[in-house]
């Protein structure tokens, strides 16, 4: 008697463990139809932050680069990286006619007690990396060619630029908080940390990673008219008509175009799948209320939101043996560990310890929920830029003939895609490419390319640095 009731307790502890999950999975849901809403709501919210200072979450930064790199591009420059996790030294050297002749990449991972430090700090250790970079690259700074090197700055936050190669920080996010930065012009601080260094080099661009991405993705292939990163944070941009851009009335720029850094990380729809987990981590993250499209997407937050249905979980049932006081502490399950299980092909699933099979099963499934969800709504927001700029079939089919925008064919359309967790997550990137072309329909679908860009965030800042828009675009006014 006494077994039988411990195992009908054990399989009411595991009934409220599948009850917490059930419920989890039905609110986290991302079928095609909620994603149509969240594809509507991208683009209304992209014509809102077009058309006033303020007028939308999506903040719409214009980037003053008009001209996107054509494989023209020649000679020696470096760009450096500063993103949410690493920091990256480059150099690469150009020989026209789409050839990259020469190129070196080195990653640091950035200290942690820099990302809550000075400006002064951040930028001096910047400064120093890139000095012995330069060194170790053997150019010596003696020699005159080298003196007067252009710089590509690929600095992954949001920016007010002013212009193509200068612009001040608005806010921090991913875990950085630098006070004394905000509202400080980002390429003044490097320069300045760079002359203290003695090192005799000119920032002539200041990019976000999202438009580097661009500028590679446009470097290759013309049709590239977007990018997207999905690293530690997540954005976008995506090249505008300039007259479109209504709160900037009389932009000219050679082009007719300008890339707008959208900051789609703090894009925010009542449509989204919202669940009590993810108000919990807003609560108690760093920036409340902020970067909520973010927080449901990209690698700072993925394992955090398992580690949280894990933990209620284990509060409501001793399948996962007693409450660890580990599983209460934010982000101590990383989204590459969470990667690992996810992924994990193993019959018993060795990535996870100390549970029964069936527990390491659930674990999987919490996962594949949450990257699930997470590659879908990127997915949608991707198919969004592509509805505002006339790019997703919408005009319809007639006599044979896929429509774009009002009239014309369909064009081939590019998205350049970067970050970390796109790149080496699979299952979170074939969700996402499967879930484009769900949304999309089986007609458009193959008209749209998701093109990988590795390194593309700093490769395409020293490209910029080398085509230096600066002087073609100005305002009237
Ligand atoms: C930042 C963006 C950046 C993105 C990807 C976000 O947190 O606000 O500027 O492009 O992360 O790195």
């Amino acid at each position: 008697a006494v077994m039988v009731g411990r195992r009908v307790r054990s399989r009411r502890r595991w009934w409220g463990v599948v009850r917490v999950f059930d419920e989890f999975e039905e609110a986290a849901s991302t079928p095609v139809g909620r994603l149509r809403q969240v594809v509507d709501a991208m683009a209304v919210e992209m014509h809102a932050g077009l058309a006033s200072e303020g007028g939308s979450k999506l903040k719409m930064l214009l980037t003053f680069v008009d001209n996107l790199p054509d494989g023209s591009e020649n000679g020696i420059y470096y760009a450096l990286h500063v993103g949410g996790t690493n920091f990256r030294l480059l150099r690469i050297q150009l020989g026209g006619q789409r050839a990259i002749l020469e190129y070196d990449v080195e990653r640091e991972l950035i200290p942690q007690h820099l990302m809550t430090s000075t400006s002064e700090e951040l930028f001096d250790f910047i400064a120093l990396s890139l000095k012995e970079f330069v060194e170790r690259k053997g150019n010596n700074l003696q020699i005159p060619q080298v003196r007067g090197t252009n710089l590509g700055l690929t600095f992954s936050f949001p920016v007010k630029q002013m212009s193509v190669s200068s612009g001040t920080l608005i806010k921090w996010t991913k875990g950085f908080a630098i006070e004394d930065m905000i509202g400080k012009d980002i390429v003044e601080c490097l320069q300045r940390a760079l002359s203290r260094r003695g090192l005799d080099m000119t920032v002539t661009a200041l990019v976000n990673d999202s438009v580097g991405t661009l500028a590679l993705g446009h470097f290759y292939d013309k049709d590239t008219v977007a990018a997207v990163v999905i690293g530690t944070g997540t954005n976008a941009c995506y090249l505008e008509r300039a007259d479109a851009v209504i709160k900037c009335q009389g932009l000219l720029t050679t082009s007719g175009g300008m890339v707008i850094n959208m900051e789609w990380g703090n894009f925010w729809s009542s449509h989204l799948p919202r669940t009590s987990y993810d108000i919990d981590l807003d609560a108690e993250s760093q920036n409340p209320n902020d970067q909520g499209f973010e927080k449901m997407i990209s690698g700072m937050y993925l394992g955090d939101i398992v580690r949280r249905v894990i933990l209620r979980m284990s509060l409501e049932s001793d399948v996962f043996g007693p409450v660890s006081s580990k599983l209460l502490a934010r982000f101590v399950l990383s989204t590459p560990s969470m990667a690992a299980m996810h992924e994990d092909y193993s019959p018993n699933l060795s990535e996870i310890h100390d549970v029964p099979l069936k527990v390491r099963k659930l674990v999987v499934k919490i996962c594949d929920v949450v990257t699930r969800r997470a590659a879908r709504l990127a997915a949608a927001g991707i198919v969004g830029i592509l509805k505002k700029i006339g790019r997703d079939g919408t005009g319809g089919i007639t006599s044979g003939r896929i429509k774009s925008g009002k009239s014309g064919k369909m064009r081939r359309t590019v998205v350049a895609m970067d970050g970390g967790l796109y790149m080496s997550y699979t299952m979170f990137r074939e969700y996402l490419n499967e879930a484009v072309a769900e949304i999309l329909g089986e007609e458009i679908a193959p008209y749209v390319i998701l093109k990988v860009m590795e390194d593309g965030s700093g490769i395409g800042a020293a490209m910029l640095a080398a085509s230096n828009s600066a002087q073609s675009v100005d305002t009237v006014q």
